[in-house]
């Protein structure tokens, strides 16, 4: 699909990245809402945030504070002058939003799962002339991302943003959502002029994280990042670990060191015709060990022997551990390919041994 986006960069913001949105998980009261919009605007943030609709994992949790909501945004803008931004999650929402005059919409991650919740929502956008950002479906399903964000394209809105927030897995690997960039970065590849936020706080869950992983994000090229901000992060009401004060933000984004060279140079050239040499190696050794597999595999026909032995899958998985250790690799790296390989091993073994 040949999209044909407009910037999403509203009126009086500074294009330079990042591109911040900040404000708390939810909306709880009033007074929390506008003091933490006063503390956040005066750190220079032109775009707030705040959940007023809330999914949770289980009822009975504090599921938002609803259309009331609208009013303290309302106010936030004019007192403020900032763009204001909620999650919407059904055409009612939409409609809402709309009407009391939010600026930016975004689709959530357990909305972005639903092909007819998606739809729902575009059929609502249809027309309509609003930035509408698309948080990634929780499970890491790039073509369902794309899809949600076609559909809203199709709906007629240009201005749209992805925001990678993570993704849920079986190990998060101490993330409250695995952060799998290469997700984000597909889809850049994908769609090369879609700005792509990150939003640190769902990756991380906990507050810790978020400065590490905003600066990952900007070495990444992402547009923009939208932080859980809280005047009194400890007592929200929903994700209290992963929020941070408006002081902390402020400290994180002055904190950030943005790399935007993008001069080829002769170092850099040969430093990558280095590699591409190297991954060539790579591959040549990959095409040889699949043949020996091969062979092993029609070892084993002949033998009549089971395709699997699990002690020797073991040790190969237990020697090169040990090995990438002395070697100054990540074990875990070495694991995870050696494993990918062993699977590959077995699917050509499998096709010889049913010839
Ligand atoms: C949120 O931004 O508050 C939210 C609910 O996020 P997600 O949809 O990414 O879980
Ligand atoms: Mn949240």
């Amino acid at each position: 699909m040949d999209y044909q986006f407009e910037s999403i960069i509203l009126s009086g913001i500074d294009p330079a990245r990042p591109l911040v949105i900040a404000g708390p998980c939810s909306a709880e009261t009033e007074e929390q809402v506008l003091s933490t919009a006063r503390a956040i605007a005066s750190c220079g943030i032109r775009i707030f945030r705040a959940g007023i609709w809330k999914p949770r994992t289980k009822p009975g949790g504090f599921e938002g504070v609803g259309a009331v909501g609208l009013n303290w945004l309302k106010q936030v803008k004019r007192e403020t002058g900032m763009y204001t931004s909620i999650e919407v999650a059904t055409r009612e929402h939409v409609f809402a939003a709309l009407k009391a005059g939010i600026d930016i919409l975004w689709i959530g991650a357990r909305t972005a799962v639903n092909p007819f919740a998606v739809q729902d929502i575009a059929d609502a956008l249809n027309g309509m002339d609003i930035p509408v950002l698309v948080k990634n479906p929780v499970n890491p399903d790039i073509e369902l991302w794309i899809g949600a964000i076609e559909r809203v394209y199709r709906a007629g809105i240009r201005r749209i943003g992805a925001v990678h927030r993570g993704f849920s897995s079986y190990d998060n690997k101490g993330y409250r959502n695995a952060p799998h960039w290469q997700l984000p970065i597909e889809l850049r590849r994908r769609i090369p002029n879609l700005p792509i936020f990150c939003d640190p706080s769902h990756i991380a869950g906990k507050r810790e994280l978020i400065h590490e992983l905003s600066q990952q994000a900007m070495d990444l090229k992402f547009d923009g990042l939208l932080i859980e901000t809280h005047c009194s992060p400890d007592n929200a009401w929903s994700d209290a670990q992963q929020q941070i004060t408006p002081e902390q933000l402020a400290q994180l984004l002055s904190a950030l060191v943005i790399r935007d060279m993008d001069r080829p140079s002769k170092d850099l050239a040969e430093l990558r015709s280095k590699i591409d040499g190297i991954d060539e190696q790579l591959l040549s050794l990959l095409s040889i060990r699949m043949q020996v597999a091969v062979e092993i595999g029609l070892y084993k026909k002949a033998n009549n022997m089971p395709i699997l032995q699990s002690t020797r899958y073991g040790q190969i998985i237990e020697q090169k551990s040990t090995m990438a250790k002395s070697m100054n690799l990540n074990p875990e790296f070495i694991r995870d390919i050696m494993q990918a390989i062993h699977e590959e091993s077995i699917r050509q073994q499998m096709k010889v041994i049913n010839n």
